[in-house]
């Protein structure tokens, strides 16, 4: 996490985020990452302690070093509140400092019925901004959508028209930070899954289509105005078919359920990820030879277009999400041939690692947390809260 640091958090900011990357830890742990001397460390978490933005409790003594404290999210620290806006349905949870999401509320998504989900994720946002009240620091959002300057413009695949989602906000300080299911989801990765170490991180994902991020140093390359990442919509596909997006040739229909149905001569599945699972567990148990080959296409198309994004962007390792690793499984030999061939030459003898995504289903809600706490432990942030803080201790 590549951040300015200003004199007044200097130290903090780091020690904060090592309780994020690694809540429990220990201090002296902590010092050691961050090159700081022991002295300085514990008059930092001491000042942060006193803001109620981290606790300490007791190590237990290793081997003759000396005792130090394991730190961990404060119990009245801030909260981000996380909401998921998926095909399925919604959630709502909270996530203290050290970014792991538990689930407060849920509802069924309404097809074309976005202003009663709004209503309905609204008072649930009520809730928990009167249960917490000043620890509630923002709202995260994660939408199974296009995002641009904060709005849904592209919500598709939840049958929903273009949605401002600010009528959510429990009130008007609190910050709204909106993200995509695949970029938050590729955040997390790169942060605490399956890039975790690796400086320039793309990650992919099918689920219907094909969506993804390129992660730097742990921040999403997003764009000018949030909606970049759209890989499904590079013409890497057919040019004489017209994507649902509007643009001729996507990739995204080359590699999902709808291409496996296409292969297979049946027509378009009501759910195109239901589908594509069930022809990969066919193509897996063998004995299916329409099934095999109706994968290995797709396959086929899916590593073409790795090689080439690798191509592009030079990334230290390719996370693989949702359904990507189960047709690279179901197909392994075409897949990883269709990968090299698409690679640059001088890339063949060292090709860049693809690994599968290791989060889960997860992911995107833990991505939004930390896309959340990334606006909460800033500088602004951080002067907010204290501020907060004082005039509450003033108040007694
Ligand atoms: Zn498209």
């Amino acid at each position: 996490m590549t951040r300015a640091r200003d004199a007044r958090w200097s130290g903090a900011l780091g020690v904060l985020d090592e309780v994020r990357r690694a809540p429990g830890g220990t201090r002296a742990e902590a010092a050691r990452r961050l090159g700081l001397g022991s002295g300085s460390a514990t008059e930092i978490t001491a000042r942060l302690r006193a803001l109620d933005l981290l606790d300490e409790v007791p190590a237990p003594a290793v081997g003759r070093g000396r005792p130090t404290t394991r730190l961990l999210p404060h119990p009245r620290g801030p909260l981000v509140a996380v909401v998921e806006v998926r095909y399925e349905g919604w959630r709502c949870a909270v996530s203290g400092i050290d970014g792991r999401p538990s689930t407060v509320l849920a509802g069924p998504r309404r097809h074309g019925t976005e202003p009663q989900v709004v209503g309905e994720i609204a008072d649930a946002l009520r809730d928990v901004k009167r249960r917490y009240g000043r620890r509630l620091r923002a709202v995260s959002v994660n939408a199974a959508g296009v995002v641009r300057d904060r709005r849904l413009v592209r919500p598709t695949t939840l049958g929903w028209e273009p949605t401002d989602l600010t009528a959510i906000l429990p009130d008007e300080s609190t910050p709204l930070v909106i993200g995509n299911d695949a970029t938050l989801a590729g955040l997390a990765e790169a942060r605490g899954g399956a890039g975790v170490g690796a400086g320039t991180v793309l990650y992919l994902t099918v689920e219907v289509g094909l969506g993804g991020v390129l992660v730097i140093d742990g921040v999403p390359a997003v764009g000018g105005s949030g909606a970049g990442g759209e890989y499904g919509h590079m013409p890497f596909g057919d040019r004489s078919r017209r994507c649902p997006c509007g643009a001729r040739g996507c990739w995204d229909n080359e590699v999902d359920g709808r291409a496996l149905a296409r292969h297979l001569g049946v027509g378009q599945p009501d759910d195109p990820r239901a589908f594509a699972v069930q022809v990969l567990e066919r193509a897996e148990r063998g004995g299916d030879a329409d099934a095999v080959a109706a994968v290995r296409r797709v396959a086929d198309a899916l590593a073409c277009g790795v090689a080439g994004l690798v191509n592009a962007h030079d990334p230290d390792v390719v996370t693989l999400g949702g359904l990507a690793p189960l047709i690279r499984a179901a197909a392994q030999d075409d897949f990883d041939a269709a990968y090299l061939d698409g690679l640059m030459e001088f890339r063949r003898a060292d090709p860049i690692p693809l690994r599968a995504a290791s989060l889960g289903d997860d992911s995107a809600l833990i991505g939004a947390a930390a896309a959340g706490l990334d606006v909460v432990l800033s500088e602004a942030g951080l002067d907010q809260w204290a501020a907060d803080f004082e005039r509450a201790a003033a108040r007694g």
